[in-house]
């Protein structure tokens, strides 16, 4: 059996068991106190295929939605210091940060 990840929703030890009794399916469970998340298969290979998978595709989205919160979050600070009484000097900070957030965007549009 191969090294397992830890469970894509809580973190939490993940643990092989068999569901039912001895010739059940196959699964892996996270064994966190307050986390059910359990997956079967038809053998241990396929389902630490699919758990280990399960755990990279969730840490993508969850950098996705930290990247979005981000962005919004620049977004609104360009726009109140648009607002603010800036020097030359701040304002050409400012278009500093907006063309980083337009290099960012257009990398997220062509995902
Ligand atoms: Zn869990």
């Amino acid at each position: 059996m191969s090294k397992l990840k830890p469970c894509p929703f809580c973190g939490g030890k993940a643990e092989h068991y068999t569901i039912g009794h001895q010739d059940g399916y196959p699964s892996i469970r996270c064994a966190g106190k307050f986390c059910s998340f359990t997956l079967s298969g038809t053998t241990f290979e396929s389902v630490e295929k699919k758990w280990n998978t399960r755990h990279a595709d969730n840490k993508l989205t969850t950098i996705t939605k930290q990247r979005d919160g981000l962005l919004n979050g620049i977004e609104c600070l360009v726009y109140k210091l648009q607002r603010a009484q800036l020097d030359e000097y701040e304002h050409s900070a400012i278009d500093c940060i907006k063309e980083l957030l337009s290099t960012i965007k257009e990398q997220k549009d062509a995902e």
